[in-house]
């Protein structure tokens, strides 16, 4: 059994975004310090650190003496390069570690592992030409989704492509980049399933979330009893389980998976660290993302994933910030089934994550109705 890291340790996180903002917050609730270490200054997780370190992923002189301030480093932010993550691991645990950003960094890989593991993903190839392009996709059916292979969140560096396109001046766009083509997957749902697991191996994993997205952004998630089949249920938690033992995975880590028409879970991605999907367990949930992420690192002992209320969560884009600044708050503060949660970002752009909002009700369907008409009132 490896040693409990326990409160009043050190923390480190790499990334200074809302997750590591939430997760210093949670770590702090259990009375750790939290360091922060990125490229940027006045970060969301910053503010409510104790010390940011504000130096490049790759500044291994800063990474050092980060290494020596910190008990345990985890992450709230996959891109940061493997080599970064192997020196801290020299100095401290790494959790998760270096194998397991390099199977989420790359999609080509990414697809590979999970292939490797059994797991069923939609049909891919990696393309170099145009040539490439077109047979792979008229083999995939006519219709995909063409991805540069690194570096993409939130729908960035992709686009759906069909047989009939343009392909020549699509594939341009794309030159110079390792780039992968799915076959498009005809799904009838989108969801996630968060897991954690510490370095013992105790494995545990909230139940599936239901995921809607606008524009390639997730807009609103749900978590309730009603939504999935036991089935469902059942092949969710087997795909997380397998993915992060296989991996050897330690800390959190969401799978996003697609439900087909006929009720086959397929893998889109992996997500090692806590997810905006869950971010509702915070107020739906007996021990929520953040803290397990805690737990799981520390080797503590890993907490309930039980639903307390049937909930829906609702992001808030910087689209819903008006020229004039920030939106009026007093329907979202006043109206009791609400949870606000901003995450201190000054500079409002669309497309950027500010905050969101959580609703607890009787039923998710009842919680999504408050949470659309409260955020469709700022
Ligand atoms: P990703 O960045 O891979 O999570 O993709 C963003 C969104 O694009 C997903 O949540 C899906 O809605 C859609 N998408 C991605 N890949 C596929 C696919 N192979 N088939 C159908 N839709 C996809």
């Amino acid at each position: 059994m490896l040693k409990q890291i326990l409160p009043g340790a050190t923390l480190g996180v790499l990334g200074s975004g809302q997750l590591g903002r939430m997760f210093a917050i949670e770590a702090r609730r259990l009375g750790y310090n939290v360091h922060v270490f990125s490229p940027d200054e006045k970060t969301p997780t910053g503010a409510v650190a104790d010390r940011e370190w504000s130096a490049a992923y790759d500044d291994f002189d800063a990474l050092d003496q980060f290494a020596k301030s910190v008990d345990v480093v985890t992450l709230e932010f996959e891109n940061v390069s493997t080599a970064a993550l192997e020196r801290l691991e020299k100095q401290v645990p790494v959790r998760p570690g270096p194998q397991v950003l390099e199977a989420a960094q790359n999609r080509l890989k990414e697809k590979r592992a999970m292939a490797s593991f059994g797991l069923p993903t939609a049909p891919f190839a990696a393309i170099n030409d145009l040539k490439q392009l077109k047979e792979k996709l008229t083999e995939f059916g006519g219709k995909g989704i063409l991805k540069t292979a690194s570096w993409g969140y939130d729908g960035k560096g992709q686009q759906t492509v069909n047989s009939e396109d343009d392909l020549a001046t699509v594939w341009e766009s794309y030159e110079g980049q390792e780039t992968i083509l799915e076959g498009f997957v005809d799904f009838a749902r989108e969801l996630s399933i968060i897991g954690i697991r510490d370095a013992n191996g105790n494995f545990d994993c909230f139940d599936p979330i239901l995921n809607v997205h606008a524009n390639h952004i997730l807009d609103v998630s749900l978590a309730g009893p009603e939504l999935f089949s036991m089935n469902i249920i059942k092949r969710a938690k087997e795909i997380i389980r397998t993915i992060m033992e296989s991996l050897n995975a330690v800390g959190v880590l969401c799978v996003e998976l697609f439900q087909t028409g006929s009720d086959e879970l397929v893998v889109n991605e992996i997500a090692p660290r806590p997810h905006n999907s869950g971010h509702l367990t915070i107020d739906a949930h007996y021990c929520c993302q953040f803290a397990q992420q805690v737990r799981a690192i520390c080797n503590l002992p890993l907490g309930s994933t039980k639903l307390r209320q049937p909930a829906a969560m609702a992001n808030l884009l910087g689209d819903v910030w008006s020229a004039d600044g920030t939106p009026d708050w007093s329907q979202a503060l006043s109206t009791p089934e609400i949870r606000l949660h901003l995450y201190g970002k000054d500079e409002a752009k669309p497309g950027r994550k500010m905050g969101h909002m959580t609703a607890l009700s009787s039923s998710c369907q009842e919680a999504e109705e408050i949470v659309r008409s409260v955020r469709d009132s700022l």
